[in-house]
């Protein structure tokens, strides 16, 4: 007999995916779209991410810290894109930022001096327009200032598109804008690329509908997914009913079931909390998890199905929606992609 190594569980990346969701958004917002690509490209790798989509036309990119700048400015080279940093310009940070050419968007005014001390260079601003996290209130906005490039607000609740807090954004931040003659407007997230033409300003900003998330937290048609989590089966058991299955008994069978055991768990960014609700896509249909996920494996009802070790497992992926594998741990597609940990190879597939 022999035994197969079972391959680990594996990030796939679909590039050509990616690219045809960067063209959408595009094509939806009617404007340039500067992808987001903080958190290592949501997970998925800035570096790969970042390379195609520049392929695909992309000249300006966004991350959250500087440390993610100066990686993907390695990656990318000198002469590579605009890279700006959401978190701004903290006081010993300006000549990091310089360094490795990293423009930052300004905050709150201490940021401002920061960076005018270490001589200024071309920067952006964030207005903030009612969600109390980042930026300079419209009231507090400067006046225009040498070397800004790009003014930017974020929308609170751009997922809900009736949410009247949109337009509040939107209204505040046109009100504001004006006094930046040629400085690019970026106001729309993802889901706030399908908000409409006045919500587009001159450029947007998407991440997740990049990676495939819905613009809603569901699936969306017009969004093709992107990430795939699949993992192999590494045992197949029959349980008598009364049995239980995994720790704290978490699962205990009415009836004789079929267990399938998988090589994916929390340590591989399998949240713990998909028990009890968690499902996967196993040889054709949607089964759910049995009791708890455990560190390294979880376990399928993979009752009257004709499943053998090494068969593959998709935790989340085109037959298996991110956005549903999210709710059904409770969470949404952006944490369940920023949790998959570097024990998981990311593998491109185009
Ligand atoms: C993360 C982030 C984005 C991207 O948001 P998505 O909802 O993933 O499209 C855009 N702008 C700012 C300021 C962000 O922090």
């Amino acid at each position: 007999m022999t035994v197969s190594v079972p391959a680990p569980a594996v990030l796939s990346v679909d590039l050509s995916a990616l690219a045809r969701n960067y063209h959408t958004l595009g094509a939806i917002s009617g404007q340039p779209v500067h992808p987001v690509v903080k958190a290592d490209g949501y997970g998925l790798g800035a570096q790969a991410v970042a390379t195609r989509l520049m392929a695909e036309g992309a000249r300006t990119f966004f991350v959250a810290r500087a440390a993610e700048g100066v990686r993907l400015r390695a990656a990318l080279g000198a002469d590579g894109p605009v890279i700006y940093v959401l978190d701004g310009c903290h006081g010993d940070d300006a000549e990091r930022l310089k360094t490795a050419d990293l423009r930052p968007v300004l905050n709150h005014p201490a940021q401002m001096q920061a960076w005018a001390a270490a001589g200024g260079g071309t920067c952006g601003l964030q207005i903030d327009t009612g969600m109390n996290r980042l930026g300079v209130r419209p009231e507090d906005a400067p006046e225009a200032f040498d070397g800004l490039a790009l003014v930017l607000t974020h929308l609170a609740c751009a997922d809900e598109p009736a949410n009247p807090m949109n337009r509040r954004q939107r209204d505040a931040f046109a009100g504001v804008v004006d006094r930046y003659p040629g400085v690019i407007r970026s106001f729309a997230n993802s889901s706030g690329c399908f908000l409409g033409p006045d919500f587009a300003f001159d450029a947007v900003r998407p991440g997740i509908c990049l990676y495939g998330g819905g613009p809603e937290g569901r699936p969306d048609p017009r969004i093709a997914p992107v990430a795939a989590l699949t993992a192999q089966v590494l045992q197949v058991r029959d349980v008598s009913a009364g049995e239980s299955v995994g720790y704290s008994r978490g699962f205990i069978a009415e009836r004789p079931m079929r267990v399938a055991t998988v090589a994916a768990g929390y340590a591989d960014g399998l949240l713990r909390s998909y028990s009890p609700q968690g499902a996967v896509w196993i040889v054709g249909e949607t089964r759910p998890l049995l009791g708890r996920v455990s560190m390294d494996v979880c376990a399928v009802d993979i009752t009257g199905l004709d499943v053998a070790v090494g068969d593959p497992v998709e935790l989340f992926g085109p037959n298996r929606f991110i956005d549903d594998a999210a709710a059904a741990a409770g969470t949404i597609s952006y944490e369940l992609l920023t949790s998959i940990t570097t024990r998981v190879p990311r593998r491109y597939v185009d």
